[in-house]
């Protein structure tokens, strides 16, 4: 063991605890479900992403073990060696349908799809265009692309084109955003982003994770949501781990959007591909989630009545329309120690603190499902009610 490894890890973990951003993992019993038991302690879970309740089906299950049987557990290479099965194949051909894009490609996470997208059509002579909030894997894909970056003010189309006009026009412009802010809540402005790109020959990139599956009429997400199609968003990017409930990533777009992936992103080429039964898996509940418009309204039944307990406790949220609803508490400290209250009481709500949120916005990071009840959105209310009192 080497004793000044030992030192310095001590003193990096001594400054995160002493910063209050201790973080630490809490094992769970059984399937992601709203009713589950966590460290021992039964609670209802309102911090999945599982948004349709899909983790947890039955049909997707049975696909994924009808898919065991088939093919085994490892893909055993990378797509581009042997590892990429019929069943990655026919995922590939549904979501390109799903998302009306010409071709899809399959990734092992958003992580990947988002560091294989940027370095590919960003180098070091190109500038990204980031909204200051995208999720952390779009920064750090930026980063590694060696691009120039240029974060504007979130949702902020005005300091966009500011930043745009700024930068000269013989290289290759890439706006990049998130759809649905994973820690916020918010939509994106696409369709000003979409004519902006257009204006400005930029390339408009879209990380609709917490999009797609749960907004637009078949779960198309942030585009479908806007009416927007391949023309306008010409590269998306999904992830398949949250509405979708079983894991993994992909990129819908162009032919040769795809073919340039294939033939160029290392985190496309240098990796084993995903195993063949979460693929068969995704495609049963990618057929489900498309025909879902039930769980959908359920879910935006619930968003409403989460919204009108929120505003009846004076607590600030996003307009009800994505299922992430975020209360904004301020402080690390109160966050953590609401956060707290509340698992007692039988919830768990994540407390959200820097440097995932901004330094003075920590939050309770409240997320639906379909699976939820309309009774237990209304025990979380009246929980919250408590666990605010000083
Ligand atoms: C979760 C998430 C990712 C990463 O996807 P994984 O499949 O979990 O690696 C990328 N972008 C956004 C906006 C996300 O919320």
């Amino acid at each position: 063991m080497s004793r000044s490894l030992e030192i310095s890890l001590e003193e990096r973990l001594a400054g995160v605890r002493a910063a209050g951003r201790w973080r630490r993992t809490r094992v769970l019993d059984g399937p992601q479900r709203p009713e589950q038991v966590i460290d021992g302690h039964a609670v209802i879970a309102f911090c999945s992403n599982d948004y349709l309740g899909l983790a947890d089906d039955p049909a997707v299950a049975a696909a994924a073990r009808e898919a065991l049987d088939r093919y085994g557990v490892g893909a055993g290479a990378a797509h581009l060696i042997n590892g990429h099965t019929r069943a990655h194949d026919e995922l590939e051909q549904a979501l390109a349908r799903f998302t009306g894009r010409e071709r899809s490609l399959v990734f092992s996470t958003g992580y990947m799809a988002n560091l294989a997208l940027v370095q590919v059509l960003a180098g070091r002579h190109d500038t990204v265009f980031e909204d200051r909030l995208n999720h952390a894997s779009l920064i750090d894909a930026v980063r590694l692309s060696g691009a120039r970056s240029q974060r504007y003010r979130h949702a902020d189309i005005e300091h966009l084109r500011e930043r745009l006009e700024k930068v000269p026009t013989n290289n290759q412009r890439l706006i990049v955003t998130d759809g649905v802010f994973s820690m916020d809540g918010d939509l994106a402005p696409l369709p000003q982003l979409a004519a902006l790109a257009r204006e400005f020959d930029a390339w408009l990139m879209v990380d609709d994770a917490h999009g797609l599956s749960v907004l637009g009429e078949t779960g198309g997400g942030s585009c479908q949501h806007f009416g927007l199609g391949a023309d306008d968003i010409p590269i998306l990017m999904g992830t398949l781990g949250k509405g979708f409930g079983t894991a993994g990533a992909f990129v819908a777009g162009s032919d040769a959007l795809i073919e340039t992936l294939i033939q160029t992103a290392r985190p496309y080429i240098y990796t084993t591909a995903m195993p063949a039964a979460l693929a068969a898996a995704t495609l049963a509940s990618l057929q489900i989630a498309e025909a879902a418009g039930d769980r959908r309204r359920h879910l935006q039944h619930l968003l409403r009545r989460l919204g009108e307990g929120l505003d009846r406790l004076g607590l600030p949220h996003p307009s009800p329309v994505t299922p992430i609803q975020p209360v904004t508490l301020g402080d690390s400290a109160r966050a953590t120690a609401v956060a707290e209250r509340l698992f007692t009481a039988g919830f768990l709500v994540p407390a959200i603190r820097p440097p995932t949120v901004p330094e003075g916005e920590a939050r309770l990071r409240i997320t639906l499902s379909a699976a939820h009840t309309t009774a237990q959105i209304d025990a979380l209310l009246d929980a919250l009610a408590l666990a605010l009192r000083d």
